[in-house]
């Protein structure tokens, strides 16, 4: 068994403490001692979320609180706009899609971000559109959304703004109330620093008003069953207690390092990573690179390769591209309780994988330019 180097967009790694945590015997969830720890997390997330309104917590991944927003908000035959840079964002089609709903896309090409201002011409040739749904950090290729920009613009209309901020949040800088975003989804496996399986989902006043007429086909997912229960520090259906309790350390990490420091630490991060990347002359993928991920281009389509040799000879574990990236790039993640020592280590260990592939690199420059940048710290 090799030690581990888990430097993937999700899942991140588990701080040992909070692990612990989850070695605890399970408590029940109708007891006050749940409520407790319950009402704790509850109004960590406000904090995290950066928001006034509730944050639900639910047992799914991050793809159910896509779900559970859009069958909270629309009805059969609504029409949506889709601002969608990549695989994820092209997620939201899919779902509203199989529910019936009428979806006008406004789509870039993989590595450009989603334009604000092509999203407000549309919402105004289209005056019946009620949401608008994008991607903040969009992990597929690695760039950050205009999420303020285009807050702005929808605030102006009757339509609702939701973002998926799955792999953002707590990695860097997203206000949900201050950028006027009316739904916010989240899961537990990205800047959260958790194993899978938690996500969480948020409303506005005015998302909760187009809650009250939304009559798409729902059940596990209702947002009025949550919110009864969310009134006594409960969940409608058993949640996964270990996970909320692994929760609450979490969150007593992030308060006490501070939201900021975590927005610093991946900015330093992510810029000294681009550096090592650039160094062994990989492009970088992303036109307007985000603070969590790194995608670069690799040459020959060996990315697949790369990502196998580092998992099977040194236990480091990257991603490779999805979709029509397969192959095409890879992506360090540096987010959560990913440190610079592990990126160090995934640096070193990225260049005798390169070599030995036959890319003609020179080893110890991707190392030394990360160092370089962390140097003036
Ligand atoms: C990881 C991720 C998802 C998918 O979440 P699951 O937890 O796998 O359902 C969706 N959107 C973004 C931006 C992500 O990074």
């Amino acid at each position: 068994m090799l030690k581990q180097y888990l430097l993937t967009p999700g899942p991140t790694p588990v701080p040992p403490q909070v692990a612990l945590k989850e070695a605890l015997p399970i408590i029940h969830h109708r007891t006050d001692e749940f409520a407790s720890i319950y009402k704790d997390i509850s109004e960590g997330l406000k904090y995290v979320f950066q928001t006034k309104n509730k944050v639900y917590t639910l047992a799914c991944s991050g793809t159910g609180a896509m779900e559970m927003a859009i069958v909270n908000l629309l009805s059969p035959n609504d029409e949506i706009v889709v601002a969608s840079c990549g695989n994820f964002g092209d997620r939201w089609i899919e779902i509203a899609q199989s529910y019936g709903i009428k979806v006008v896309s406004v789509c870039v090409e993989w590595g450009e971000v989603v334009s604000p201002l092509q999203i407000e011409k549309t919402l105004k040739e289209n005056p019946n559109i009620k949401a608008v749904f994008t991607t903040f950090v969009e992990t597929s290729t690695g760039v950050v959304n205009d999420i303020k920009s285009i807050g702005k613009i929808v605030a102006n209309t009757n339509a609702v703004f939701v973002v998926d901020a799955i792999s953002g949040i707590v990695g860097q800088e997203f206000k949900t109330d201050l950028w006027k975003v009316d739904v916010v989804v989240s899961a537990s496996q990205k800047g959260f620093m958790l194993p899978p399986g938690l996500a969480f989902i948020t409303f506005s006043q005015k998302a909760k008003e187009m809650v009250e007429v939304s009559k798409l086909p729902k059940f596990y997912f209702d947002i009025k069953k949550y919110k009864k229960f969310h009134l006594k520090n409960q969940t409608p259906f058993t949640p996964p207690v270990t996970l909320i309790v692994a929760l609450g350390e979490t969150i007593k990490l992030i308060k006490a390092k501070k939201l900021n420091t975590f927005w610093n630490d991946c900015k330093l991060f992510s810029k000294a990573t681009r550096k090592g990347m650039q160094a062994l002359e990989l492009k970088l993928f992303a036109k307007v690179p985000c603070e969590v991920v790194t995608t670069a281009v690799v040459p020959k389509n060996i990315g697949e390769k790369i990502v196998k040799i580092l998992r099977k000879k040194y236990s480091v574990f990257i991603a490779g591209g999805q979709g029509k990236l397969k192959g095409r790039v890879i992506r360090f993640a540096h987010m959560g309780y990913i440190s610079k020592a592990d990126l160090l280590a995934g640096f070193a260990c990225l260049e005798m994988v390169l070599s030995e592939l036959g890319v003609n690199i020179e080893k110890g420059k991707a190392v030394a330019a990360f160092q370089e940048e962390l140097s003036g710290e």
